[in-house]
């Protein structure tokens, strides 16, 4: 019999959406998938180039569990270059991408029915990764008169004698809002009068478009640094998804025990990899501006087409590379006959008949909505939306 954590564990939605338009590819079918989030770029040649020469050196050993020093060094300078926060290289843990980071904070934080809350929409993986780790997720729903954020009073609300963390992700994956600094203000507040900890999930930093601005919640001030264990990695920046780099920044002690959990269930992130990260972090960024403008015309052309098709609707995403487009309208209606039962439904049905893949809004806590991903060139996108935009004219 299976232990009741894996009998309680869901796949990841995104990621096996996105498996099943890659075989169907394969296979040879024309398929258009808005599915995973993944930079559709390559990662830029002096990276790869990095890790060539890293492989020619022999930089193929194990390497400190927690990450190479000159790694954790570079990731202090960018911490500090770009968010004002000072940390030092101890208290910096470099894992297998942003996700195991994120298992690593939760394993070193919660104890067995300890509550994290999670505002909904959220990233597929915060709930399974919390159950993981005994804890308890906590979902509050947001508004969309909010731009889908949290807001403080509805933190406080949520709060109860087991609330050990929140996890907040801005931008957003999937809504791509962006919390302002009075926002964070309000959050941070509410954080410190009650302690509890922040899981700042900071992977879209530098996908940002429009006039928006990123801010850390950790960089308002001392106390609710303290109190921040901020998420970043290498994946959406780089176009670095495959490499498996992501890292923490936490106070000494909470990045002592990732480390040390780290150095039993996983040993170092491939000493490669590590190379090839410290070379993205530190050497030239146009590539990252080049790639964040064509996300942006991306962005603008599929809000303009989706604003003018039936039924859908969507609020404009201000970082990421997602689109999360309110479905609801379309339930009950049908197509060719069939009643659109929900939001699995219209997936299923506009991957089978048109060849479409999209995530379904279920597995982001919003199932009347779906995720579209501009991760995907422009071509991709056009042909996309003129496909579920004739299936939306087939419904009745
Ligand atoms: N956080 C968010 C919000 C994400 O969308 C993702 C998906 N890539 C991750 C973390 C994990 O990224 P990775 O493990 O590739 O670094
Ligand atoms: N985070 C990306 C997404 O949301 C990649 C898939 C995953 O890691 O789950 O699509």
């Amino acid at each position: 019999m299976l232990s009741r954590k894996a009998l309680q564990i869901t796949p990841s939605p995104t990621l096996s959406i996105d498996a099943k338009a890659k075989q169907l590819k394969n296979e040879g079918k024309d398929v258009i998938g808005f599915g995973a989030g993944e930079p559709d770029f390559d990662t830029p040649v002096h990276i790869k180039e990095a890790a060539i020469n890293a492989i020619n050196q022999g930089f193929t050993k194990y390497t400190p569990a927690s990450g190479i020093p000159e790694l954790k060094e570079a990731v202090c300078a960018r911490f500090l270059r770009d968010n004002g926060l000072t940390y030092q290289p101890q208290q910096i843990v470099v894992s297998n991408g942003a996700k195991h980071s994120l298992d690593n904070v939760f394993s070193a934080l919660l104890n067995q029915g300890d509550e994290v809350i999670l505002p909904a929409p959220y990233w597929v993986s915060y709930p399974e990764l919390v159950k993981l780790n005994e804890g308890i997720p906590v979902v509050i729903e947001t508004q969309k008169e909010h731009n889908y954020k949290l807001k403080g009073t509805q933190l406080e609300k949520a709060l109860s004698p087991r609330t050990k963390a929140l996890v907040l992700n801005s931008p957003s994956n999937p809504t791509g809002q962006l919390y302002s600094r009075e926002e964070l203000e309000e959050i941070a507040s509410v954080a410190i009068k009650n302690n509890i900890f922040i899981v700042s999930d900071e992977v879209y930093e530098k996908l940002i478009y429009g006039r928006s601005e990123h801010i850390s919640i950790a960089s308002l001030g001392e106390e609710i640094k303290k109190l921040t264990i901020i998420v970043n990695g290498a994946s959406k920046t780089y176009a670095m998804t495959g490499w498996r780099i992501g890292y923490t920044a936490s106070e000494l002690n909470i990045a002592t025990a990732m480390a040390d959990i780290q150095s039993h269930n996983a040993s170092n992130p491939n000493s490669i990899a590590q190379k090839a990260a410290y070379t993205a972090l530190t050497g030239p960024q146009d590539c990252v501006q080049e790639m964040r403008l064509t996300f942006e015309k991306r962005r603008d052309y599929m809000l303009e087409y989706i604003s003018h098709m039936p039924y859908l609707t969507c609020i404009e995403p201000q970082g990421a590379f997602y689109l999360f487009v309110n479905i609801g309208k379309t339930f009950s209606r049908k197509f060719r006959n069939i009643h659109i039962e929900n939001g699995d439904h219209f997936a299923e049905l506009l991957l089978d008949h048109y060849r479409v893949a999209l995530v379904p809004g279920r597995g982001f806590g919003a199932p009347e909505y779906a995720r579209l991903s501009y991760a995907t060139s422009m071509d991709n996108i056009q042909a996309g939306l003129e496909r579920l935009n004739s299936f939306l004219k087939e419904l009745d």
